[in-house]
């Protein structure tokens, strides 16, 4: 496939913290949060402007859908504009509860987990060919995805050190750092039950376009990430690892004889070279593993060039990302890769005051890492800074609120804008837009996710726009 659509969902810690008085439970925060969308458009389960998807489900975990993009710059920008949007909603429930005297301070964390042993998803889309044999792709994926947090993941103290899973041996057993947030929560290879045995790969076939040509992928073992530079790189080299599998690369057998217990050891191992057990037989280390993909990566490029623009830029990075931990060496990476950036961030810290990765400012520092707010947000603050690096300009991230990107996203994005100013009732889905109430062809079909335009589409919104519906 040539271009590729790609979506990131992400769901969002939420607290409200108040020492002097009684803190709001998480339910009642999300509810209240959630206000006013449920007075502006009559749910709480809404799609924006920007063709993205804003919801609460049943629970405390906001959760924004990103439209769907068709570039890697794309896909960013949205995902940045989905923070923004829902930390508006966090900074608007501050000011009404300081307002009313309540107080307090409400937290929105874009990671993983919680101090309760809670965890939250990260859920990355992409758009594949129905023709594609998706076990054969699973396959080849899943090695992948259990070795790339070295590079990815948005890195987690642990004060307990590893939390045990099974017999086996985990990091070397104290208060530690780990690569990844979800690895500890992850349970099997691919299933299609979600919050049960939580897989990597959910392999639920909904696949919001054309059933008959495309699929979804459904990743959901990924880490949440705050910089820009390692979304971009998550999604890219995965993007560029299925491209090589759609294409039908002969790939040798990787698969992990245990993939949750491989996810754990990745995790743990900060130097990258623990033995992962092949279902053949042998070992492969996680270094061994993705330079094994990037090699192959860059073979295929070569042959076949480039599909995308920012190729050059994932594969250095990758590149790089894997130095780093080969020569243990996160200085190589701590301007790009979240789990590096908040490493130094920690480290400096605890070397200031003495202090180990046991002390409970370490885990605390952890979490304010992914505070959302300008304010608190410690990841927000480097960027202030202009320690880390960006992906997308500023102005293309507030476009992104406002605008979706140009796919059947700025149709849908365009149709809602439309029907709220009208106040017209409609219902919406990725693949549907429907004007409520009686109208002849009142559900338009969008079948083809790259289509920016679509005459019964413009019609619908002709009909809104000109106080017909
Ligand atoms: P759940 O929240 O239960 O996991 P879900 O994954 O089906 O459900 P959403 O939360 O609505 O649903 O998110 C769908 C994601 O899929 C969005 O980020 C969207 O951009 C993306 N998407 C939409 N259409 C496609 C498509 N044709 N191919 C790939 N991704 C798509
Ligand atoms: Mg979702
Ligand atoms: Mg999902």
């Amino acid at each position: 496939m040539e271009r590729r659509i790609y979506g990131i969902e992400t769901e969002f810690g939420l607290t409200h913290s108040a020492p002097q008085g009684r803190p709001l439970g998480a339910d009642e925060t999300a509810r209240r949060m959630f206000a006013p969308v449920l007075a502006r458009c009559r749910a709480s389960n809404v799609f924006l402007p920007n063709g993205g998807r804003l919801y609460l489900d049943v629970g405390s975990h906001p959760e924004y859908a990103t439209a769907e993009a068709a570039t890697l710059h794309d896909v960013v920008a949205q995902d940045a504009a989905g923070e923004r949007i829902v930390d508006d909603l966090r900074a608007q429930l501050q000011e009404s509860l300081d307002a009313e005297g309540v107080g307090g301070t409400v937290h929105l964390f874009k990671n993983n987990a919680d101090s309760a042993g809670n965890s939250f998803g990260s859920h990355e889309n992409y758009m594949i060919a129905r023709r594609t044999e998706f076990s054969r792709l699973v396959q080849h994926l899943l090695p992948l995805l259990v070795t790339r947090q070295i590079l990815v993941g948005a890195g987690r103290v642990h004060p307990d050190g590893p939390p045990p899973f099974g017999s086996l041996a985990l990091g070397d057993g104290r208060p530690g750092y780990s690569f990844s947030q979800r690895a500890d929560h992850v349970w099997e290879g691919s299933s299609s039950a979600t919050t049960r045995s939580r897989p990597m790969i959910n392999t639920r076939d909904e696949p919001h376009a054309d059933a008959e040509r495309y699929r979804r992928l459904h990743v959901i073992t990924g880490d949440s990430s705050m910089s820009q530079t390692t979304t971009a790189l998550k999604i890219g080299i995965s993007d560029a690892v299925l491209r090589m599998i759609e294409a039908g690369q002969i790939l040798p057998d990787r698969t992990l004889a245990d993939p949750a217990a491989a996810l754990r050891q990745v995790s743990h191992d900060l130097t990258g070279t623990a033995p992962l057990e092949l279902a053949a037989g042998g070992h492969r280390s996680a270094i061994e593993l993705q330079r094994e993909y990037l090699e192959e990566v860059t073979r295929f490029v070569q042959r076949r060039g480039a599909h995308h623009d920012r190729l050059d830029w994932v594969l250095e990075l990758w590149d790089r990302g894997l130095r780093a931990v080969e020569e243990q060496d996160s200085s190589l990476v701590d301007r790009e890769l979240d789990w590096a950036i908040k490493k130094k961030l920690l480290d400096s810290y605890a070397s200031a005051h003495g202090m180990d990765w046991s002390h409970p400012r370490m885990a605390q520092l952890d979490l304010a890492y992914h505070d959302t707010s300008a304010r608190h947000g410690l990841f927000h603050m480097l960027e202030r800074r202009g320690a880390v690096e960006t992906f997308v300009a500023p102005q293309d991230v507030e476009r992104a609120v406002v605008e979706g990107p140009p796919t059947r996203a700025r149709m849908r994005g365009r149709f809602v804008a439309a029907a709220h100013d009208a106040g017209v009732n409609t219902t919406v889905d990725w693949v549907h837009l429907k004007l409520n109430g009686e109208h002849q062809q009142s559900t338009v079909m969008c079948k083809d996710p790259f289509a920016t335009t679509q005459p019964d589409v413009e019609e619908l919104i002709a009909e809104i726009t000109a106080g017909r519906a």
